[in-house]
């Protein structure tokens, strides 16, 4: 039996950024925090755990040392927090959700509405907010955006990890609702690389398994556009979870990580589907 490994794998280079410069906090000698997970993978959290990083919920929890912001970033009211509390402050936000950032700033100084293609509840869509001012919607079904009010002018800014399709879609939308239309296409180019990768993939395979943390967007998203293909698709989070009915009898089973999957996960992954592929002996 093979396993092939999607083309894009590993983490993205947001990730890689926000993975180094917590351990490089790490290594000064103080209190080091991480405000919320930060990526969303149950893995990077545990081995940051054990450099001595703690995960706090709101910068109210740290009483000294570092705080690090994830690569989703925060709302400038949070950020001022950090500062304002004597703390001193990592910011590991991506560089293309920083520019996010700034694109949504820009649209609400401009007297724009601000339409979010994007999860309420992520933080990223949490940080953007905090950029947005009050004049914002959040949308990101089509249900949800057919119930759009109709608008003067209406500024469209996505969550990164949210499909391409799934923006246009929304914009072609906006343009018949609102008067006066900007467009800030803020949806990361390298989940993009890594959903083509994942349909390639699909392609050549019935099964495939999908490597990283259920709270994970963009990894959410390879698993949708598998089952979308009408794959079979089994989204886990570590290699113990492979089950053996998934792989025995299977000619290829596909393996693909999402950004914030460590290539060490994936070839743990890859290691186990080989072994229970293996015929048992009697
Ligand atoms: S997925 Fe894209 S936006 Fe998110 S951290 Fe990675 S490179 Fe940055």
């Amino acid at each position: 039996m093979e396993v092939l490994l999607a083309r894009e794998n590993g983490f993205c280079f947001g990730v890689k950024k926000a993975v180094e410069l917590t351990e490089a906090a790490a290594e000064r000698g103080r209190p080091v925090h991480n405000l919320g997970q930060v990526v969303h993978n149950p893995e990077i959290s545990r081995r940051l755990a054990e450099r001595g990083v703690r995960v706090i919920g709101d910068p109210s929890e740290a009483v000294e040392g570092i705080v690090v912001i994830r690569a989703h970033g925060v709302p400038p009211a949070v950020r001022a927090r950090i500062e304002e509390r004597g703390l001193d402050c990592v910011d590991a936000t991506c560089s293309l959700v920083l520019r996010a950032q700034r694109f949504t700033k820009r649209l609400a100084d401009e007297g724009y509405h601000v339409v979010i293609l994007g999860t309420r509840e992520h933080p990223e869509v949490v940080g953007l907010l905090g950029f947005a001012g009050g004049d914002v919607s959040v949308v990101e079904t089509e249900q949800e955006w057919t119930r759009l009010p109709k608008m003067k002018r209406a500024g469209v800014v996505s969550q990164s990890t949210q499909p391409p399709w799934a923006f246009t879609a929304l914009v072609s939308h906006v343009a018949t609702i609102a008067q006066e239309l900007k467009v800030y296409n803020t949806v990361c180019p390298v989940t993009v690389k890594r959903q083509h990768a994942a349909s390639e993939l699909a392609e050549r395979v019935r099964t495939l398994i999908v490597v990283g943390g259920r709270n994970s967007a963009n990894t959410r998203e390879l698993v949708n556009l598998a089952l979308m293909q009408g794959r079979d698709a089994h989204h886990i989070e570590t290699a113990d979870e492979v089950r053996p009915e998934w792989v025995r009898g299977r000619d290829r089973v596909g393996l693909i990580g999402g950004c914030s999957t460590p290539m060490d996960t994936l070839l743990e992954v890859k290691e186990r589907v080989e072994a229970l592929a293996q015929p048992v002996s009697v």
